[in-house]
């Protein structure tokens, strides 16, 4: 038996191994970013390189310059001030649904972002605001689709996302965000186009301390190409209720052999705005681990719903849905 003397008092090493691991589990339990993954990302020299240039036809069809990225990328800066949140600048310049494209040059991007959404105002109004003033300095084409679930059944935030995208098809979007009505980027840099892996945006989130708390996070802000997002079937119809729909997106991903990306963590910041947590899906673990067997019949191709209203808001193309 190998017993070690620590001071006047001598421990078997069982008693020492068995206090390093309630030690090391304290650890976990009271601060689970400690140890949080150190992830692989883009150099700031490639990104624009990256970024896939696509535009819907009528931006295609634009005369004039081309606009410059490569400024606002190489420069990503923090930008998430005053000036930004707390009101809407020049809002004449955005059309109606929430679209808009630069004046002065004809963008290289086109981008639909679609927001899953079921009462949460103030956050709507936040997000809008700051969202529509961050967006515009980006100098890229892109509308807003808010997906609203009318009915009071669970929420379904993927049967939501799936609902977007194929509405943002009709109107020839090359590229989706799907994005919490939460969060909000603080870096300039990150724009809002996809690139040709999908993107996981948000990996620098202050509420996880800016650290990223498993490589295959893929939930909150997620840039993916629209005939991408068809080719995996969109996302599961299957979970009602919080959790599990973003990893059986990782999942989806993984399977049909697309792998991921990320920008550097100075590119990728957000915010998350403070709320309650919403009740967990009891049975998500059930579903993901069976995810594979229903990629191909549960999906984009299962997808059913009401479209109650469809209403271009000043700042949002407002899709009121029952699922
Ligand atoms: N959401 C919503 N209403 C709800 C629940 C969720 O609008 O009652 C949307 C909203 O866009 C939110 C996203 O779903 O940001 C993800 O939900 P939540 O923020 O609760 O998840 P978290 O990522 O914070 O755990
Ligand atoms: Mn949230």
């Amino acid at each position: 038996m190998i017993v070690i003397k620590i001071g006047s008092r001598s421990f078997h090493i069982y008693e020492l191994l068995l206090l390093g691991g309630c030690i090391t589990l304290f650890i976990y339990l009271v601060l689970p970013y400690r140890f949080a993954s150190h992830y692989d990302y883009i150099p700031d020299d490639d990104i624009e390189r990256m970024l896939l240039p696509q535009v819907t036809p009528n931006v295609t069809h634009q005369q004039g310059f081309d606009c410059s990225y490569e400024e606002l990328i190489i420069g990503s800066r923090f930008v998430y001030d005053a000036h930004f949140r707390e009101r809407l600048l020049h809002s004449e310049q955005i059309q109606p649904g929430g679209e808009y494209q630069p004046e002065h040059c004809r963008a290289r991007y086109s981008t639909a972002i679609i927001v899953p959404y079921r009462q949460r105002e103030e956050q709507l109004h936040a997000f809008l605001t700051y969202m529509h003033n961050y967006l515009r300095q980006q100098l890229i084409h892109y509308r807003i689709f808010l997906v609203e679930q009318y009915d009071r059944k669970p929420f379904n935030r993927a049967t939501l996302f799936n609902i977007g995208a194929q509405v943002a098809a009709e109107y020839d979007f090359p590229c989706l965000i799907l994005h919490d009505v939460d969060l909000m980027p603080l870096n300039s840099g990150q724009i809002y186009a996809c690139t040709e892996r999908p993107r996981h945006m948000c990996s620098a989130l202050d509420q996880w301390r800016f650290h990223l708390p498993y490589r295959g996070l893929f939930g909150g802000v997620v840039a993916i190409n629209t005939a991408q997002f068809q080719m995996i079937n969109g996302m599961s119809n299957l979970y009602h209720g919080w959790g599990g729909e973003d990893d059986d997106l990782y999942e989806r991903l993984s399977s049909h052999g697309y792998d991921i990306c990320r920008f550097p963590p100075a590119y990728s910041e957000y915010t998350m705005l403070k709320h309650k947590p919403e009740v967990p899906n009891a049975n998500r673990n059930a579903l993901l681990h069976a995810a594979a067997l229903r990629f191909d019949t549960d999906g984009l191709n299962s997808l059913v719903f009401t479209e109650v209203e469809r209403r271009l808001h000043s700042l949002f193309t407002h899709i009121l849905v029952e699922t």
